[in-house]
């Protein structure tokens, strides 16, 4: 059986949009499932649209996602250079061999006798559409100078049809009535895109091109050409778009769609991928799966054929998830950067984030809602919510804390556990409730009026820091006007 290789084959133009990499991750965990190999070639033909600022960030997104390529660019390959850029002689030889094998020819055509031609089709028909250039060097009318500017052109046929059965759209027929004799190459010998991508899927052995449903109208003029090769036809996996809540095309205008967007917003790569494939493509109603269960479980003729729409609040729900999945240390790895944002500086084994992150986990979606929680617990002194300050941290509220104080100070061992049944008895004993003593003491911990349980938040703060701002917060209370 033929190896399978796969390709994503992004367009450096912008940022990585989800949508691409939706392609993206179906081609990489069929190429994974398969044990075959997943290529990456950077398509930057284009140069007035190409950057390398964009080269780079599609590299950086990859990575981050861990979509990593058996081939491509910084790791090689023996189907090199992996840029488009850096072949064009190949495509130009490519061009060669079509004319030679009468499958191509050159077209001196200028712009002008073109527009006429067009206006006399719309004058005929009284159709704009329908047109279909029809060049006198098609059939070997021979240009004054053969230096002269010009196209080549691929010599599409005019009858009968191609079609091909696509995995997630099935079969789709095209009549060549609709063809027209296609740009290859441009005036100034640059390769078009349906010229280099054949070339290089076929030079880089490709066995199934995976690539937005945009893209179909440019599949027959593909098939055509690997014919005109003698090259073998890939399988074809037309994969729709993701569109905006309201059926718009998804833009920036209706949700990050950059994918270091959500680097940043502190999702996890695992959760993006599971969204995105799962957007599209089901397995029963399971929702939550691991990057390996993707791997095992995922199959084209289960990619939906229409467009899904994005949708936000189940994205959150998915990156929830996984959030829970991860353990105390690795999170606490993954969120230093989060506290580096705010300015404070955390080491990723400090032992209090790791004693706090299970009671902050069940309520924080991103690892930026993580550090944030967590912030109280790793600084030496929490920040003060002056409103809450205001309110709780009273005169009144001094004589609770100290209260407080005597209560927890000698209990052992300063858990949870014990420290909530030395209060309630000393409650008891004292006749007060826990109302007038909880918020105070929670401003007093976490400069905040929400926080995890009032006796977690001691247990992992310890014993000196919890009396030392319960120490602190009295001072504050006392100087406070009543
Ligand atoms: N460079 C094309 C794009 O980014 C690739 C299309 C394809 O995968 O064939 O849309």
């Amino acid at each position: 059986m033929t190896q399978v290789r796969v390709r994503f084959a992004p367009s450096p133009t912008g940022t990585l949009h989800i949508g691409g990499v939706r392609t993206a991750l179906y081609s990489y965990l069929y190429a994974r499932q398969k044990g075959g190999k997943f290529i990456l070639r950077v398509e930057d033909t284009d140069q007035e649209r190409s950057t390398e600022e964009s080269s780079a960030v599609i590299v950086e997104s990859m990575r981050w996602l861990g979509l990593d390529w058996d081939e491509g660019p910084e790791v090689g390959g023996p189907c090199g250079p992996y840029f488009q850029s850096e072949r064009l002689d190949i495509y130009r030889e490519y061009a060669e061999t079509l004319i030679a094998r009468g499958a191509a020819y050159r077209c001196y055509a200028t712009k002008e006798e073109i527009d006429a031609a067009r206006e006399e089709h719309f004058e005929r028909t009284g159709r704009k559409e329908g047109f279909r250039f029809e060049s006198p060097y098609r059939d070997g009318k021979t240009p004054d100078d053969p230096n002269a500017r010009h196209v080549i052109r691929f010599k599409a046929p005019t009858e009968g049809m191609t079609a091909w059965d696509d995995l997630i759209k099935g079969r789709i027929e095209i009549q060549h009535s609709t063809l027209q004799d296609f740009v290859l190459v441009r005036p100034d010998g640059m390769p078009l895109y349906n010229l280099a991508c054949v070339v290089d899927d076929h030079l880089m052995g490709i066995t199934l091109v995976a690539r937005g449903d945009d893209h179909m109208i440019n599949t027959v003029p593909q098939i055509l050409l690997y014919q005109a090769l003698g090259a073998e036809v890939p399988a074809f996996a037309h994969v729709p778009m993701v569109l905006a809540p309201n059926g718009q095309k998804l833009s920036k205008r209706h949700a990050a769609v950059g994918v270091l967007e959500y680097r940043d917003l502190g999702y996890l790569p695992d959760a993006v991928l599971n969204y995105l494939v799962r957007l599209g493509w089901s397995y029963g109603d399971q929702e939550i799966f691991t990057r390996e269960e993707l791997i095992e479980k995922f199959s084209w003729d289960r990619v939906g054929a229409q467009a899904s729409r994005y949708d936000a609040a189940k994205f959150s729900y998915v990156q929830a998830e996984h959030l829970r999945m991860l353990g105390a240390e690795e999170l606490a790895r993954l969120s230093v950067p989060f506290f580096a944002r705010r300015g404070v500086e955390v080491k990723a084994d400090d032992p209090r984030l790791i004693a706090a992150i299970p009671y902050l986990k069940p309520r924080a979606t991103t690892l930026d809602d993580l550090a944030e929680a967590a912030l109280y617990f790793v600084v030496e002194e929490p920040e003060m919510d002056e409103k809450a300050s205001k309110k709780f941290l009273t005169p009144a509220a001094a004589e609770e804390l100290r209260f407080l104080i005597d209560t927890i100070k000698d209990v052992t061992p300063f858990d949870d556990g014990a420290l909530s049944a030395a209060m309630e008895a000393a409650l008891e004993t004292a006749g007060k409730a826990m109302k007038s003593v909880a918020q105070p003491a929670r401003v007093a911990l976490t400069g905040r009026t929400r926080s995890p349980g009032l006796f977690e938040v001691m247990e992992v703060l310890g014993r000196e820091t919890t009396i030392a701002r319960l120490e602190r917060a009295i001072a504050r209370a006392e100087a406070s006007e009543s």
